[in-house]
């Protein structure tokens, strides 16, 4: 059961083999920071955190680099981003910068997304850019013209090939005015001569200016990951120019392939739209958080296949925060039991044989998960064999039929598989090191165990205002003949 990626580059789907066996160099194009992420980047970085974590798990060494936009990254209308959002929040662009790079981290810390391996930002790789830039020159592949250099992308015949697009056609429904200084209205502008009183702006050979966008991701995951690398990974809305720009400068430069596998995430609608400026509907992801629980945000996103399109509403939100629940009360209370292990129960029906069947059952949603997985990451099947785990895994208990033996291996489950993996149980992968969750477990076992205390002194008001209070904040206790057990309110 080896892994198998949708390969974007050839429309299929090919077994994975890395360049180097054993090891896995990605590179997923990251944000530009001039504004809050929304829940588009959620749901690119939340897909490409968990194609890490599996990487991982199965065994590969990963070297992950995302990059941060800091330069370069036109408007339509020619205006860079950065230096835009400076001037409407009245700051220095690289203040800006910070200011949304730190809010991007933040809010992947709160989606519980790893931090890359690197992050390298553009304004740090000038130079990288200028001599890539060179080399193009140098082979023919670009020009200069008044202090901007362009790429000629007749030069570069396969230009379109990840994008599908022909240079023809392309022209045709090009928006952005025409530069007279190009020989080809498709070239691109890999160096851009800076106005007089622009703030970002480097010296090169061809004079004070600045990169375009897309130089960068060519340069900085040539730097850090070599000339072919394994994966390369980004928002299906880029893939033109963007992505195909990345490919024609890296592949005109050296000569070898660029990326081996191209993964392109499905765009995030809201309410069945599409999120645009223009239309008003953009959700940052601080704002969803306001309303939602993290792990229910990455329940939602994981539901859908990477690739596909997700469709955020609250009747949406509200199923995946019930999914997330039902999951994590399973796996809470295969935790309690084990905690408590004289809380289990066993009835006549618990006999040697009934254990080895339940862990047999156990065995076939490891291999269910694990073949989704390998399966181009198909995390929609793989959350499915978790909640069916848990159906069974809740029967067997009030059965009286799950033996410790049985509870040990489903927590393995939850712990490898929804923590390590899915990321949506990460509390529970880090058992001992003290985690939120895990304290406020804690938390609410010292409660139960102070009302319990209230109840043995006859003092049921205190008791009572303790279950009441607890249900204010959405913790149901349950008085259970073994003991006090508690749950989140759905
Ligand atoms: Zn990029």
């Amino acid at each position: 059961m080896s892994l198998v990626i949708y390969n974007y580059l050839k429309r299929e789907k090919e077994p994975f083999v890395p360049v180097v066996e054993g090891r896995v160099h990605m590179y997923v194009c990251g944000p530009t920071v001039y504004d809050h992420a929304h829940l588009g980047h959620a749901k690119t970085y939340v897909a490409f955190d968990v194609v890490v974590r599996w990487l991982r798990y199965s065994g590969y060494k990963v070297r992950y680099v995302q990059n941060i936009t800091d330069v370069g990254h036109l408007l339509d209308d020619g205006e860079d981003r950065i230096l835009k959002g400076a001037r409407r929040e009245r700051v220095e662009p690289m203040e800006l910068v910070e200011r949304y790079m730190r809010s991007y981290f933040e809010d992947m810390d709160a989606l519980g997304v790893q931090r890359p391996d690197i992050s390298p930002r553009a304004s740090g790789h000038i130079p990288e850019q200028i001599e890539m830039i060179k080399l193009l020159i140098e082979k023919g592949y670009a020009y200069e013209v008044n202090g901007s250099v362009y790429f000629s992308v007749e030069k570069f015949p396969e230009y379109g090939k990840l994008s599908g697009r022909r240079i023809e056609e392309m022209e045709a429904g090009k928006r952005v005015a025409v530069r007279e200084e190009k020989r080809h209205p498709m070239d691109f502008a890999l160096w851009i001569k800076a106005p007089e009183n622009h703030i970002l702006k480097w010296p090169s050979p061809w004079g004070w200016g600045y990169p375009g966008w897309h130089i960068e991701c060519s340069a900085m995951s040539t730097k850090y990951l070599g000339h072919t690398f394994d994966i390369h990974g980004g928002g299906v809305d880029n893939i033109f120019p963007h992505n195909e720009c990345e490919i024609a400068q890296s592949e005109a430069a050296y000569g070898v392939p660029f990326a081996n596998y191209w993964m392109l995430t499905g765009s995030l609608l809201v309410n069945g739209v599409k999120m645009s400026k223009s239309l008003g509907n953009f959700v940052t992801i601080k704002d969803a958080l306001k309303k939602h629980r993290a792990e229910a945000l990455r329940f939602f996103i994981l539901s859908n296949k990477y690739n596909s399109p997700a469709d955020y509403s609250e009747a949406v939100l509200e199923a995946a925060t019930k999914g997330w629940e039902r999951l994590y009360n399973g796996a809470q209370r295969v935790r309690r039991l084990l905690d408590h292990p004289e809380q289990i129960i066993t009835s006549r029906d618990s006999t040697p044989e009934m254990t080895a069947n339940l862990i047999e059952a156990l065995d076939q949603y490891r291999m269910k998960f694990v073949s989704a997985m390998n399966d181009d990451f198909n995390t929609p099947l793989a959350i499915g064999s978790l909640q069916d785990m848990t159906t069974d895994v809740n029967r067997w208990i009030d059965k009286g039929i799950a033996t410790r033996e049985v509870l040990e291996q489903a927590a393995d489950i939850y712990r490898a598989f929804g923590g390590d993996v899915l990321g949506l149980l990460r509390w529970e992968a880090t058992e001992g090191s003290g985690g939120n969750a895990q304290r406020e477990a804690a938390l609410i076992e010292l409660l139960i165990e102070l009302r319990a205390e209230a109840r043995k002194a006859k003092d049921y008001a205190r008791a009572d205002a303790i279950r009441q209070r607890l249900a204010n904040l959405g913790i149901i206790l349950e008085d259970t003949p073994s003991g006090t057990t508690w749950r989140l309110a759905s």
